[in-house]
């Protein structure tokens, strides 16, 4: 185990801050201590900071990885007092105010004054974790890269098949969970059938593929509220998608899914390429957070913050964004950015002298959310404000720029959406073998060494 390089003279005297995680959270936090008196180290097991809500505009070949993932250390460039450090972060030690990270075999253990831990949340799968293998969620460039491969293979691959069965289970694509990640993604899925990838086939007719949405739940977006639900709705049948509500996926395979409806009947849905974005569970870091104090989890893994963002007897441990469990904050960008920012407020102030014992509560300011449905139709809630259609895409388009890392990466993204909404254009539709194939082979892998090293031990 090797430590982390000595700290020269100038940072042993300042308060040390570590920061676990470059999505908002972590980003805005380590940002918003550019100009205070400490050293920040930020901890994140990839290299850059993720803007997740464009992530199905990778998936269905709109944008590129680059445009949405911008390179933390480099967004960190000028900011001195900061040091970004690629690692998994495996244990966090709250007693010893340490946090331990593994980077290729190696680890690496950083002491901290304050902790700032915004590690996120990954897919659930309530339980059944084999349905990854078939139907990747969407939460990370692999996964958004990995459906992309297999969207544009299903495509390829029913073009070669003289089988109509077979064709007909390629060209039917499912989306699981109707919230705003699957209404985005059964949209988009639908518009590179009907229009980008229209009359570039001479066997299959792209426009025939379906796509269908389905959700236990019995509406679309229901965290939006029935009347935006039903626009939605209406404009992704419009647009060829099928809804299926009340309808509860028990099990997913290599060729489809199986699907309990509300009336207790149970059906088969044949299809190549499902996407799964049904459920969130927070970091598992937080579950070694509840193992060392009082703290709760919720449901979902979230840790039940106290009203300053810090865990029971820990002030200086605060936990922000998804993995946090807030009354009142959704699991949005915006909470974790003001988290984010809020966690970085109490550091100064309290550099300065103020009591941690008197912090006043984190407040979330909503800002309202939106979804897309396809070109020119999104849906938006903002305050008691509910609106959809063109204006409402408007607002989502110059929202998301505003939001996005970076000038280049605001230019190039912009031009790569005049391309594909004015035009049918998408500038991304290369698929890789690697994109396909070398996670699933990289998993196998690991469980070989696992297996391996299990039998030598024993
Ligand atoms: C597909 C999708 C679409 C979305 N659309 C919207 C939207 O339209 N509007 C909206 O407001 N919100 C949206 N969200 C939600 C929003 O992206 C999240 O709420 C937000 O990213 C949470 O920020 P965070 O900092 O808590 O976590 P994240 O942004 O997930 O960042 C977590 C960070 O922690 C790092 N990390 C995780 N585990 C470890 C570890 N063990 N060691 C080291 N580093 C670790 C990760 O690499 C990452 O850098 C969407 C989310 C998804 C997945």
């Amino acid at each position: 185990m090797s430590a982390q390089p000595p700290a020269t003279a100038e940072s042993k005297r300042r308060h040390q801050v570590v920061v676990i995680g470059s999505g908002f959270g972590g980003l805005n936090a380590a940002k918003a201590l550019k100009h205070a008196d400490v050293d920040v180290k930020l901890i994140a097991k990839t290299t850059h900071h993720l803007f997740q809500p464009l992530l199905y505009q990778v998936a269905t070949g709109i944008i590129s990885e680059g445009e949405i993932a911008p390179a933390t250390r480099v967004i960190l460039r000028r900011q001195k007092n900061a040091q970004v450090l690629l690692g998994d972060v495996t244990k966090i030690d709250l007693k010893n105010q340490k946090v331990t990270s593994e980077l290729l075999g190696h680890t690496y253990v950083t002491p901290y004054d304050t902790l700032v831990i915004a590690a996120g949340a990954g897919q659930s799968y309530f339980g059944n974790d084999h349905f990854a293998e078939f139907a990747p969620g969407m939460k990370t460039i692999d996964d958004a890269l990995e459906l992309r491969a297999r969207i544009l293979s299903a495509f390829e691959q029913a073009e070669r098949s003289s089988d109509p069965i077979r064709r007909e289970k390629l060209l039917t694509f499912t989306v699981v969970g109707a919230g705003p990640t699957g209404v985005e993604m059964a949209g988009q899925i639908a518009e590179l059938a009907d229009h980008t990838l229209e009359g570039t086939f001479r066997h299959i007719d792209s426009t025939k593929a379906r796509v269908i949405l389905l959700d236990a739940a019995p509406s679309v977006l229901p965290p939006m509220g029935e009347k935006l639900g039903r626009k939605a709705a209406a404009r992704l049948e419009k647009m060829g998608v099928e809804i299926q509500l009340n309808a509860m996926v028990t099990n997913v395979d290599r060729n489809g899914l199986t699907v309990r409806d509300a009336d207790g009947t149970t059906r088969r849905i044949e299809s190549a390429c499902k996407v799964w974005s049904a459920g969130v569970s927070a970091s598992p870091l937080g579950k070694q957070l509840a193992d060392q104090t009082s703290v709760e989890l919720d449901r979902a893994g979230r840790v039940k913050v106290l009203p300053d963002l810090t865990i029971p007897g820990h002030p200086n441990a605060f936990v922000i964004g998804d993995m946090a469990y807030v009354d009142g904050v959704p699991g949005m960008a915006q909470g974790a950015i003001q988290g984010g920012k809020y966690a970085a407020s109490c550091i100064k102030s309290e550099l300065k002298g103020a009591d941690p014992n008197e912090r006043e509560p984190f407040q979330y300011f909503d800002k309202g959310s939106m979804a897309t449905v396809s070109r020119y139709s999104a849906v938006a809630k903002i305050g008691p404000l509910e609106f959809g259609g063109i204006i409402a895409w408007f607002a989502w388009l110059v929202l998301h720029l505003v939001y996005l890392v970076g000038f280049k990466t605001k230019i190039t993204t912009l031009l790569s959406w005049t391309v594909t909404f004015i035009g049918r254009n998408r500038g991304q539709l290369t698929v890789t073998e690697q994109q396909a194939f070398a996670r699933t082979r990289i998993e196998q892998l690991e469980e070989i060494a696992a297996t391996v090293q299990s039998e030598a031990a024993s």
